[in-house]
């Protein structure tokens, strides 16, 4: 410390955009936590202060788990908990902290979340944290943006973060405890829609994974390790070298997200046998992005086919799979998307469909400056950004009433209880199947059925909302303030005044602005 002020600290990772418990929830959150907080909590505990790490599942309350004498609490926040974390920070800024917000909402939207924080943080290293704490100062009304200039080149592992993780998985109801790690950052793949596809690849220290999967073995019987690489298996004999080593017994079970074209059957065999029990390949669409999938140039019916049987290989050996589609993309167009897809589950039963709608994360990728520049983003409020509950993209070859349409008879079709059955049977082992189920059966199966049913239904009724989706007026549909007022329970009353509202063009405002200054 030498001579610097000792500092009370908070970190809330927010893994939730709401305090309303759910099954899902209660089974799920504790396993959703991101690695970043963890990392910050690290780095300011090594730097000599005192730190109180909370994931914020639903359940805690903020007021009594944080001390009252907080200095700076740290926010980790996705975009759809950004009207939770920007009433928390409210909250917090009353009573003299100084809050700072880093994440994924941090990065997609600096400038709105400049009005409700006193630092966000762009690539967040150690020396960036660093500069923060020796500062700590309020910035208001807009607070300070820090950025390094590339993702960190290491991160804590397991063991160093290991009291934030072990209280973190304490809140799941279940056994089913995911322990969070990451082998890369970034990805050598460009698919324009996506966040990581701007970030350099970049392998981490095998020798750390080594020791963290070592460590984990004197702490669980049958460890579950939930990879957080954006894309797990780039360098796919390193990592798995590492993992046969650390685990000659095979006693790790896996969960990762991975490309299709990384998955050759030689390879699904030499996974299942580290332990692999879980795999989440992006598809995306059946028109384009064959290069992830080793499709090609096959589109339509061909690549589905292909794709199809593809992932009925993979889960010969791997039995959970989460496969997951963007829908309302640009090369979609007509019913043959949607037909396809439920072609694909029919001939792919055991596969577990997770449906985004094309969405623009404000600066996040390329692909969203040419959307606003096109005039195509709605001001949908952060709190529905999460790829599901709202599209904030005005489709091109789709009006709103045939997308919703097609999207209900989709999701129907995907969770009906006879493809919740075929999927059961069509897995193997308890916790797949368990797994399927509960997921099919909450939220994401029968909870978007409902969501998407109403939200249809209200295209042709609530004139207020058609037209906000039509872009004919930016005022935010009632029927989205009373959702939010709702959500957000007793944090509705410190959600800061104007923060339901963004500038949907900020990033294309601030490439302009760069553009006339560079001249
Ligand atoms: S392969 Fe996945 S992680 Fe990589 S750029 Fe495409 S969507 Fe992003």
């Amino acid at each position: 410390m030498s001579g610097a002020k000792k500092l009370k600290i908070g970190i809330l990772d927010i893994v939730t955009r709401n305090p309303k418990p759910t099954l899902y929830g209660r089974i799920m959150h504790g396993n959703l936590a991101s690695i970043m907080p963890q990392a910050i909590g690290v780095w300011c505990e090594e730097a000599g202060h005192d730190v109180t790490f909370i994931c914020y599942t639903g359940h805690e309350d903020l007021n009594t788990d944080f001390p009252d004498d907080m200095d700076i609490l740290f926010i980790g926040a996705f975009t759809q908990s950004a009207q939770l974390s920007y009433a928390v920070s409210n909250l917090f800024r009353k009573r003299g902290v100084v809050t700072v917000l880093g994440g994924p909402h941090a990065r997609c939207y600096p400038e709105d979340s400049q009005f409700y924080f006193d630092y966000v943080l762009g690539f967040t290293d150690k020396a960036v944290i660093s500069d923060v704490l020796a500062d700590c100062a309020p910035h208001q009304p807009h607070g300070r943006l820090m950025s390094a200039a590339t993702q960190p080149r290491e991160l804590p592992g397991v063991r160093e973060r290991w009291k934030f993780i072990s209280s973190t998985l304490a809140k799941t109801a279940t056994n089913f405890k995911m322990v969070p790690m990451i082998a890369s950052l970034g990805c050598p793949y460009t698919c324009s829609f996506c966040i990581d596809s701007v970030v350099k690849y970049q392998p981490l220290d095998f020798e750390q994974i080594r020791g963290d999967l070592k460590f984990l073995l004197t702490k669980f019987k049958r460890p579950i390790v939930g990879w957080h690489d954006p894309n797990f298996g780039v360098r796919f004999d390193d990592v798995l070298s590492v993992i046969e080593e650390a685990d000659p017994e095979h006693r790790m079970r896996f969960i990762a997200e991975s490309s299709l074209s990384l998955l050759s059957e030689e390879r699904c065999k030499r996974l299942a046998s580290a332990g692999f029990e879980g795999m989440l390949p992006g598809i995306e669409s059946w028109f384009d992005m064959g290069h992830k999938s080793k499709t090609g140039a096959k589109q339509a019916r061909e690549k589905m086919l292909q794709v199809s049987d593809h992932v009925n290989m993979i889960m010969r050996y791997i039995p959970y799979m989460q496969t997951n589609f963007v829908l309302g993309l640009d090369c979609d167009k007509g019913p043959e998307p949607f037909e396809l897809t439920k072609e694909f589950l029919d001939l792919t039963p055991g596969a577990f469909p997770a449906y985004s709608l094309f969405s623009a994360f404000g600066q996040a990728a390329p692909l969203n400056l040419e959307l606003q520049k096109e005039g195509r983003i709605l001001r949908s409020p952060f709190h529905f950004l999460n790829n599901n509950l709202a599209m904030n993209v005005k489709p091109m070859n789709y009006d709103w009433p045939e997308f919703y349409s097609r999207l209900v008879d989709l999701t129907k079709h995907s969770f009906t209880w006879k493809a919740i059955g075929r999927r059961a049977r069509a897995t193997s082992g308890f916790t797949p199947k368990w797994m399927n189920v509960v997921r099919a059966v909450s939220s994401e199966g029968f909870g978007r059925i409902k969501y998407h049913t109403a939200l249809r239904a209200r295209l042709d009724t609530d004139t207020s909302l058609r037209a906000f989706f039509d872009r004919e007026t930016e005022t935010i549909p009632q029927y989205y303030v009373d959702s939010v007022k709702s959500d957000l329970g007793p944090f509705w009353e410190q959600l800061p005044e104007g923060s339901l509202e963004h500038d949907q063009n900020a990033y294309l405002k601030k490439s302009n602005l760069a553009a006339a200054a560079a001249q």
